[in-house]
């Protein structure tokens, strides 16, 4: 076995007695990259996980040349192109008439601007790509079945309190327990979310039945007044990821697993175009996740304890950009304890530092593409070229989303 990837005792770091030992609880997308950072630059890392396996409701996500190098920077890219699509590019589409427009080239392009693929992923695939490069470094990182519940630090020793009344201990304790943070709840009392009015149906449509025409490798955007799709082909191919934003104030329920059904679905988008429609009927099944608003907190971390991913920047999902803020998140945080490793406070300290401005912008961003999806302007063709010519013209476009895509992780903290 190589010796690099060989799996460490617990507490044992290569950088020897003294170096941090950190607690992670949440073993989702950025918890894992957190892990696999540290373990990559030598410090001793454990995640608490509360599901009793690593799998989750199919959904697919977008990763954008920024996370994609920050994967390629922990050595794990290659593990998951054989996996995803490598898209060519992005189309938008009138809901009704179907008139399409091309909005940008991605493939080639996003290699030759921003030096990575912009590439469409099943999560539990990503999901299982970290988890096994997690493992790879310390085969017993990853302690499923462990919901955590609280901590408490005191003595230079922060102590991880799990379900069923296990402890554990550690010098640092990272919470990347996603949107309903228990982690964050203990540091700053509960959040108050505010309900968007909007709600999202995702599902993920066998490509076997679906017509031909529709397997292609592009991200289609549909949009609409007071609504919107968006849909791409994840896992080589053989599925589409399809989320549908519907102004409803209905349900508030913000969860993955709760399942509405095929016809409040295509209730919700009477009169569109037959092929949402097509993939509305030929889902297996149909998720429910109402989309609630949280303003961008100006702090996360306190003493020894921080926060990274949806824990502290929860965002709507309309940059597409959730995921990549919580694997730049953790590659961030390791390259903060490289920096300062003797001094858990100020790397944690430095940690949210760097990321406060970016993430905040991500999550105001996607609030204001919210409005821009579902504009009234959409609802007939002669407002929607009017709209799409002013809204999507190349300037704009590249006003949006240029800026997150150069951005560079791996020149942060340096
Ligand atoms: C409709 C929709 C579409 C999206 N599309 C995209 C996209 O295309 N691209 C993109 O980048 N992002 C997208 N996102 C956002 C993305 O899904 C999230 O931002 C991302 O999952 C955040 O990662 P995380 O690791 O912070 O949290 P999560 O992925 O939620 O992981 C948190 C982990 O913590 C565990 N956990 C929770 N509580 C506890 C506890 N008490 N104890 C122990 N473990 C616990 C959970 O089981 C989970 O494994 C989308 C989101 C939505 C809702």
């Amino acid at each position: 076995m190589d010796a690099a990837v060989r799996p460490r005792e617990a507490g044992t770091s290569p950088l020897g007695k003294g170096s941090p030992h950190v607690l992670i609880a949440g073993a989702g997308i950025g918890g894992l990259t957190a892990a696999l950072a540290l373990l990559k630059l030598g410090f001793d890392v454990d995640l608490y996980e509360q599901a009793h396996e690593l799998k989750e409701v199919g959904a697919g996500l977008n990763l954008s040349a920024n996370g994609n190098r920050a994967l390629h920077a922990l050595g794990v890219l290659d593990d998951l192109k054989p996996l995803a699509c490598d898209l060519a590019g992005k189309e938008i589409r009138l809901w009704n008439t179907g008139q399409t427009w091309k909005l940008f080239d991605l493939g080639a392009m996003s290699v030759e601007r921003y030096g990575f693929p912009y590439l469409a992923a099943y999560r539990p695939d990503l999901l299982g790509v970290l988890a096994n490069a997690v493992r790879r470094e310390k085969a017993d990182a990853i302690h499923l079945n462990s919901s955590c519940v609280g901590f408490t630090q005191e003595d230079g020793r922060v102590t991880l309190k799990l379900k069923g009344g296990g402890e554990v201990s550690g010098d640092a304790l990272i919470g990347a327990d996603g949107v309903h943070s228990k982690i964050r709840q203990a540091l700053f009392g509960d959040d108050k979310p505010e309900f968007t009015g909007i709600m999202a149906w995702r599902a993920t449509v066998p490509m076997l039945r679906l017509p031909k025409r529709m397997a292609r490798m592009v991200s289609i955007n549909w949009l609409g007044s007071g609504a919107h799709v968006v849909h791409y082909p994840v896992r080589r191919g053989e599925m589409m990821n399809f989320i549908g934003s519907v102004e409803r104030d209905d349900w508030k329920t913000e969860s993955w697993t709760t399942r509405g059904t095929a016809e409040e679905c295509a209730n919700d988008y009477k009169g569109w175009h037959e092929d949402v429609h097509l993939m509305i009927r030929n889902a297996p099944s149909l998720f429910k996740w109402a989309l609630l608003g949280r303003s961008p907190m100006d702090r996360w971390t306190v003493g020894r304890v921080s926060l990274l991913g949806d824990a502290c920047h929860p965002t709507l999902p309309y940059l597409g950009q959730g995921a990549m803020m919580a694997i730049e998140d953790g590659f961030v945080l390791a390259r903060c304890f490289e920096q300062h490793s003797g001094d858990v406070g100020t790397a944690l300290a430095r940690y949210e530092d760097a990321r406060r401005d970016r993430t905040r912008r991500v999550v105001t961003g996607s609030a204001e593409n919210a409005k821009r999806f579902h504009n009234p302007a959409l609802a007939s063709q002669d407002g929607a070229q009017a709209y799409v010519d002013r809204e999507w013209s190349e300037d704009r476009i590249k006003q949006r989303y240029e800026w997150l895509f150069t951005y560079d992780v791996t020149a942060v903290a340096r």
